[in-house]
């Protein structure tokens, strides 16, 4: 940002990348040519300079490194600006020196026309010979709301079946399911700035400092404030300076360790006896299921002292507001949604939510994984969490969308590529997901997206998925549309194009709806405003929020429960929406992890995100001050560790699991416990998805991510 990069206008817009939803403005030049080696691009159409924190309800003018500087991936020579049809006789496939800014060794271009009717007969002609089972979508959740709800609507009414979901399925179904089934609604009951409020704050499985830093200047300032914070992780993290106590657990031991906490609550007559009788059902069980889980008895399963745990069960069941937040590593087990019961037993059994400075809040990770679910990207419910099984609810979309909906739920993300290799599912549309980077033991994933059919990806780039694509469709960065999308909070946020889209880009509801066309489905939408209006009609969530008044407001929470209101930050004061208005506690017991480590295999592989990069790279490895500061794949592990190895940092190791190895460079990281490895997921070069377990949590349908045996060792610099 020099003194001649002065800007022409400014656009109100929202942070692209994680669910804290940070309001910014995109300080926009619109007669400077891009720069050199730039993307083609409408030189008119002008370019982002630089980015400023708006004054939203949850940033309160801050910004992450992401939110700051990670705006010019748009600006990439590599994004695509026409249709590309792949060559033939070139083998699908990640291919290690496929050059992102050369994909026309592997693809030519094409006309609109000419790849929508190709990407859409692939999968017509499929559905016409296998039927509508043959075919499944992945949406987005970076895409806006309209656009998921136009893809799901899509893959319901013109594929013909539920398959359809996208990638809350590998951050927070476990959670949503444990919420749904013990509270009748998957959203957060509180937004995180009422962690202000709260006397004490619980923080497990999550890093907020780096996965949703904005989030964690409010917990660092309710703990200036004197809100005891208490961490609960098997890593150290940078909030551990605030806390007032950070706990480390063993791997996996979660359950044993929260339900001990519980033990403590009931054995203690901790538990308020007023709110689970008003508020509640399923107290007595819940109760006799903890009594032999005793601190003494699940110490040496979660590897906390019984006194540590006494005390911090004390401090949270005595707190007269005390509020839990969690994150991927209770989300991402096969015991996940067991995770989840437990903190929500938790809260019930102490009264801690309902009020201001209490509640439970899942924090969820991408920019729009909240308002995608809401919106219906879910395999086995409609939008708003009604179920596909339920013939009344069914009924008015059917009336809605005028057509008849199967009544079956579809498949989830990994069932889908286990359809694949099993040959019942034959074509894909993916919309902005990277199934070939993201999903669980990437070798039968990958194997999977190759024996495909035929497989349309609708992208920004030549992602590592769309390098098995038939037929590859550009769309259009955030800050190159309109639309809404909703934050961990609930907030509905509105979305402005700041800037047009290089070359033919074209937006995403835009393609959506040329694709649907295509399957015989009249659709005539001329902008988002349109699919908003639609939504509302199937939308309860968002009653009183019109698309006008986000234009005015930038951002409505919902529940909004009269025209005008600012919407419900706290809910469930007075019931829960669940038959009879109560809460359900969900008793569990400690399960082991699918795959312990053992004599082969004796470290815990755990893997997840950077400050700098998000997800598997698509967006942040192609922003140069992002790359410029992680540019390469580190493995974090304990000094200790590093030196049983005989391995110095910044030397390569090698780790292997039962799937695969992959090779990258040792970093030497204090807050890791010995015996753990931690290993981001987004560099294709040391792809730790290579590595994972792809065993599903029976009810979220979450892989086990957080959790892999493995074996380290020096590796050949
Ligand atoms: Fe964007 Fe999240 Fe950072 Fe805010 S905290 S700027 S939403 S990445």
């Amino acid at each position: 940002r020099g003194d001649s990069a002065v800007a022409d206008r400014t656009v109100d817009s929202v942070c692209p990348y994680c669910g804290v939803g940070c309001q910014l403005t995109y300080h926009v030049k619109d007669d400077a040519p891009h720069a050199a080696g730039s993307a083609p691009s409408n030189a008119e159409a002008g370019r982002i300079l630089f980015v400023t924190g708006r004054n939203g309800p949850s940033n309160q003018g801050r910004l992450c490194v992401k939110g700051r500087f990670g705006f010019d991936y748009p600006n990439h020579p590599a994004r695509l600006t026409r249709p590309l049809i792949r060559l033939e006789g070139v083998p699908k496939g990640v291919d290690p020196d496929f050059d992102p800014a050369e994909p026309l060794t592997h693809f030519r271009e094409a006309s609109w026309e000419e790849a929508l009717d190709l990407a859409a007969e692939g999968l017509t002609s499929l559905k016409a010979s296998n039927g509508p089972e043959a075919l499944a979508g992945f949406g987005s959740a970076k895409c806006s709301n309209e656009e998921a709800w136009l893809f799901q609507k899509l893959v319901r009414t013109g594929f013909g079946s539920n398959h359809v979901d996208h990638c809350t399925r590998l951050c927070h179904a476990s959670s949503v399911a444990a919420l749904m089934e013990c509270l009748g609604s998957g959203a957060v009951t509180a937004s995180f700035m009422q962690a202000l409020e709260a006397d004490v704050v619980v923080l497990t499985g999550c890093n907020p400092a780096v996965n949703h830093p904005v989030a964690a200047t409010y917990f660092k300032q309710a703990a200036r404030n004197g809100t005891r914070l208490i961490i609960l992780d098997p890593r150290g993290q940078a909030l551990d300076a605030y806390a007032w106590r950070s706990v480390r657990f063993t791997p996996g031991g979660d359950v044993a360790l929260l339900n001990a906490m519980l033990n403590v609550i009931v054995a203690e007559g901790l538990y308020d006896q007023a709110y689970i009788d008003t508020h509640t059902e399923g107290f007595a069980a819940l109760a006799a299921s903890v009594v032999d889980m005793t601190p003494e008895a699940m110490s040496p399963l979660c590897g906390v002292s019984p006194g540590t745990i006494r005390e911090i069960a004390r401090a949270y069941a005595t707190a007269d507001k005390a509020m839990i937040f969690w994150g991927m590593g209770i989300s991402q087990h096969t015991h996940g949604t067991d995770n989840a019961r437990c903190l929500i037993s938790l809260a019930l059994a102490c009264g801690q939510t309902g009020r201001p400075g209490t509640g439970l809040h899942p924090l969820r990770g991408q920019n729009n994984v909240q308002g995608a679910s809401d919106a219906g990207l879910i395999p086995m419910v409609l939008p708003d969490y009604q179920p596909v099984g339920d013939a009344q609810l069914r009924a008015a979309f059917e009336e809605l969308w005028n057509t008849e909906l199967d009544p079956e739920p579809g498949l989830t993300v990994v069932e889908i590529m286990d359809a694949i290799v099993a040959g019942t599912i034959k074509g894909m549309y993916i919309l902005g997901e990277n199934p070939a980077m993201s999903d669980p033991d990437l070798n039968h994933a990958r194997q999977a997206l190759a024996s495909l059919e035929h497989l349309v990806v609708q992208d920004l780039f030549v992602t590592e998925t769309a390098q098995f694509a038939d037929v590859i469709l550009p769309a259009t960065a955030w800050a190159e549309k309109d639309g809404t999308v909703t934050n961990t909070n609930r907030q509905v946020q509105m979305g402005r194009a700041a800037v047009a889209p290089p070359g033919e880009a074209k937006p995403d509801w835009w393609i959506i709806q040329e694709m649907a066309r295509r399957f015989g489905l009249g659709w005539d939408y001329a902008h988002p405003r349109e699919v908003f209006a639609e939504m509302k009609q199937g939308m309860s969530s968002l009653d009183h929020i019109s698309w006008e008044r986000l234009e005015t407001e930038d951002s409505v929470i919902y529940p909004c429960l009269a025209p005008g209101a600012p919407g419900e930050d706290v809910v469930f004061s007075d019931a829960f929406p669940r038959a009879g208005g109560k809460a359900k506690f969900s008793p569990t017991r400690p399960l082991p992890p699918d795959e312990p480590v053992d004599a082969d295999y004796p470290t815990v592989l755990t893997t997840g995100r950077l400050l700098e990069h998000w997800h598997t790279g698509a967006m942040t490895r192609r922003s140069r001050v992002l790359d410029d500061l992680e540019p390469e794949a580190a493995a974090s592990l304990a000094p200790a560790e590093l030196g049983r190895l005989g391995v110095a940092p910044g030397e390569p190791i090698t780790i292997a699991t039962r799937r695969g190895r992959i090779t990258l460079t040792a970093r030497s990281d204090p807050r890791m416990p010995e015996g753990m490895v931690f290993v981001p997921f987004a560099f294709v070069e040391a792809a730790a998805n290579l590595l994972t377990n792809p065993a599903l949590d029976p009810y979220g349908k979450i892989p086990e991510f957080k959790y892999a045996a493995c074996r380290l060792s020096p590796a050949a610099p």
